[in-house]
This record gives structure tokens, sequence and C-alpha cells, in this order.
């Protein structure tokens, strides 16, 4: 038998206070403040050994959301898993100005492209009771988990599997929002951190980043209602190419916003009465 204070002294050889007290925390159904306070409780040897094996994991390099099964997401949780990439603060940006946009609409048809966990889609629904929300992915297991998201937290989101708009119907929608994979399938980054363990149809896209973004905003036009809009995430350097595509696409009042380490991250245009005969 081992105690918690023992355990969590044994863990952090190999990986961070933090992240020990979460996953200890997370398997036995405690949170720090109890851990805390329970240090010399003796850990029931099953659960003692489910924890060294998610420390060991921890320590090669699977991402903590994976292991806790876990992310928060604009102040709630979502499930997470190697189905679809974790959910990142910076996308809270998206979130923001998607209810920004929304704001302005009575009851607004929403798109959310590549929705993986859900996690957009599930938060827009949530904040915008009024909305109509649609979210497709290409993986199954994505929308499997996106599903299970919208369960928990009791929204109905109409959920499709399709290949970016290609099995989206005629209908129109006011706001079409995506985070997309738009990292450059050269980049080293995806050979390092949780970044190695995400499924690499959500991150990578094409040399530049941009095979994914190229076409969404192409194709947003004819499934956009009047005035409606599109808002995108990017890479830190993608901004002036996706300023570039959104104005070749016919979109107006194109704007960017920089996320909170000061990186234009979202870009976003209207549709215009002199935009493309959509
Ligand atoms: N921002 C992510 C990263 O670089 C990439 C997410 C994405 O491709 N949509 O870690």
């Amino acid at each position: 038998m081992i105690t918690i204070d023992a355990a969590l002294r044994q863990a952090r050889q190999t990986i961070a206070t933090a992240e020990a007290r979460q996953l200890l925390g997370q398997l036995i159904g405690r949170g720090h403040a109890w851990l805390a306070a329970h240090g010399d409780d003796q850990l029931d040897p099953a659960a003692a050994q489910l924890f060294f094996e998610l420390v060991e994991r921890r320590a090669a390099g699977e991402p903590i959301a994976y292991l806790t099964g876990t992310r928060e997401f604009y102040g709630r949780i979502f499930a997470a898993s190697p189905a679809a990439l974790i959910p990142r603060p910076e996308t809270e940006l998206l979130v923001d100005l998607a209810l920004g946009l929304a704001a302005a609409m009575a009851a607004p048809r929403l798109l959310d492209l590549g929705c993986g966990t859900g996690c957009i889609a599930v938060t827009l629904a949530l904040e915008l009771p009024q909305a109509e929300v649609t979210a497709v992915d290409l993986s199954p297991a994505a929308l499997a988990l996106a599903a299970r998201n919208a369960h928990t937290h009791k929204v109905e989101l109409r959920l499709l599997s399709s290949d970016w708009f290609a099995a989206v119907d005629a209908q129109r929608f006011d706001l079409i929002v995506a985070n997309p994979p738009y990292v450059a399938a050269g980049d080293p980054h995806l050979e390092r951190g949780d970044l190695r363990f995400e499924p690499r149809m959500a991150l990578a896209a094409g040399a530049d980043g941009l095979q994914a973004i190229r076409r969404i905003v192409a194709a947003a036009p004819t499934h956009l209602a009047p005035a409606g809009a599109l808002l995108l995430e990017h890479g830190y350097d993608q901004a002036p190419a996706v300023r570039e595509l959104f104005a070749a696409a016919g979109f107006g009042e194109i704007a960017q916003e920089a996320d909170l380490s000061g990186i234009l991250r979202v870009t976003r245009g209207r549709l215009t009465p002199r935009g493309p005969a959509a």
C-alpha cells in the first residue's frame, strides 16, 4: 500500500506536480483540496496501479487532456479523446467573435465546419438558445465525441458526416465558423508536444497550411444567407493570405482579430451586396 502523498511524490519525479494531482484527482474523483487534506490516506492498490500507468504515459508525452479525457473550454468541461483536436484557449476568441456577430441576428442558423470535440458548436448552442446549430466533421469518431459533448451539455446539434460542405444541403447559414487544420505539413511543431498525439487531419493542411482554408473560403458564399458571415481561425502567420482569400471570394467587411498573445488569429468577412451572386 502507498499513501496519496507518497504516490504524488513518486509521480513528481517524472511529471509536473500539478499534472500528477490532476491525474490522481480525476482517477479517484477528488479535487486538489481533498488530496491535500488526505495525504496520509492509503491509496487503493488498483487505483495506485492505474495512476502510475497514467503517469508513465504522461511522462512519454501523451497529452494530459487525453489521459484525463477532459478539457475545459469557455468555462465548461468537454470530453476529449484522440479522435479530435484538444480544445485550445485561443479558440475562445473565435467563439467570442461569433457571439458578437450572432447577437444582431434573431434566430441565427450556424454552421461549424470540422467540429472535432464539438466545443465550438456546443458553446454557441448554449450561449445562443435561439440558434440552430449544425456541426460537421469528416471523422466518425469525432462526430461521436461531439454528440457525447452535446448530450452532456444538453444541447441539440444537427451533426453531419461531411467533407467540409460536401454533405451540407442547400440550406443557407447566417454564420459559418471553423477552426480548420492550418499547420503546414512540414512544420516541425507537428512532431512536438501534444500535437504528436492529435489527429493529423485536424492539424495539417498541405504544404502551406492553407489547403483547408482555401476550400472553405471559396465555397462558403454559396452556403451563406444574404449578409451572412464567415469566421475562421488560422495560423500566426496566415493573416495576410487569409485576408486575400476572403477578398477574392467576394467577402466584404473583412476584419482580423488578435488572440491573447497579440497574434492575428481569426478573420471574418461578410457577404456584401457587391459579393458574388451566391
Ligand atoms: N493552434 C493549433 C496549434 O498550432 C493548431 C490548430 C489547428 O490547426 N486548427 O497547436
